[in-house]
């Protein structure tokens, strides 16, 4: 299917010139790896007056550990996640998470950036970077501002990110304790498809647990009261059943054209004890290998 709405297209040559066109005119779409964006503007879900194209601009690219930090440029694609050493050292579940999306060609291209901005429920990235206590740092012409991961998310397809800004990088800060993660994700069948349910949990060495989900409900979500009731304690059938308790208390499942309410509040559960006794087995040294399915 072509494009056919008409619209301009920038292609600025730095950071500064590309947030000008953001302060000084309304309509532009950033565009970084297109897979979302080229999908919309073929629909006519998007009709804006110019695309600005970001592929260039070097103040967005790269991967770097720096004061305890972990920087992701706006332009490291799901491939780069993948394959980045200092991923796989310091938060394999990314890696883990980044595998599960799309396929090789569409992880060539599509941005982690890209990925929270389209912040559709399902997004394979979220629950990772929830668990992560990422930031995303947003700047325009105005300035940069921390984004806390966990106001990020304010519906579907909605965010906090403001007309005029970028995302220039997400970043993270390195645990100062040992931990373990798993991402599970439930889709329709093997290949390019969308989660039905996504789950994350990381585990540290003093039992402090982190979980999100995402595809469940409206936006992707921490679960607090779950991650209170794990603190201090291994995940034995015992209490991850007591858990799975309070999951479904904290959820609210969506119906849609992938799963229904009822299944997705069941697989929850199962996906859930699963991704917490892999992220403890891990923490540990055992457990299933990085990128191993689990359901
Ligand atoms: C066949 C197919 C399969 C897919 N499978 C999955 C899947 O399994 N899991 C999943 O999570 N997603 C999936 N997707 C969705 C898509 O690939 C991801 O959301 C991807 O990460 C988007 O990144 P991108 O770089 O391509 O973004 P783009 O399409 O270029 O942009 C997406 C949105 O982000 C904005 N944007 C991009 N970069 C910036 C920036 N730096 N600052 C501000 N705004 C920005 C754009 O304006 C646009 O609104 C799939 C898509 C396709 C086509």
């Amino acid at each position: 299917m072509p494009i056919t709405h008409e619209f301009e297209f920038l292609r600025p040559s730095s950071l500064g010139d590309a947030l000008s066109l953001l302060a000084d005119r309304s309509g532009i779409k950033p565009l970084a790896g297109g897979t979302d964006l080229i999908v919309r503007l073929k629909n006519g879900q998007d009709t804006p007056s110019a695309v600005m194209d970001l592929k260039q601009l070097p103040e967005l690219g790269g991967l770097a550990v720096k004061d305890g930090v972990l920087t992701i440029g706006a332009g490291v694609t799901f491939a780069e996640l993948i394959e980045s050493p200092l991923i796989r050292k310091h938060y394999p579940l990314l890696a883990e998470a980044a595998q599960t999306v799309a396929s090789g060609g569409v992880r060539n291209r599509a941005t982690l950036a890209g990925n929270i901005v389209s912040a559709v429920p399902s997004c394979d990235s979220a629950t990772c970077l929830l668990v992560c206590d990422a930031s995303v740092m947003a700047v325009s012409a105005r300035g940069e501002r921390a984004i806390p991961i966990t106001e990020w998310f304010s519906g579907p397809r909605s965010t906090a990110l403001q007309p005029d800004e970028l995302v220039k990088c997400v970043r993270i800060t390195l645990p100062e304790k040992k931990t373990g993660g798993c991402y599970v994700k439930l889709a329709r069948y093997n290949g390019e498809d969308l989660a039905q349910a996504g789950v994350s949990v990381l585990v540290d060495s003093a039992k402090n647990y982190r979980v999100a989900l995402s595809a469940v409900c409206p936006a992707p979500k921490r679960l607090r009261k779950t991650e209170i009731f794990l603190k201090g304690k291994r995940p034995t059938d015992k209490t991850l059943s007591e858990a799975v308790k309070l999951v479904a208390l904290e959820v609210c499942a969506i119906t849609d054209i992938r799963a229904t309410v009822e299944y997705r509040a069941h697989m929850t559960g199962i996906m859930f004890k699963r991704c917490a006794a892999a992220a403890f087995a891990r923490l540990e040294g055992k457990g299933p290998r990085y990128g191993e399915k689990l359901v």
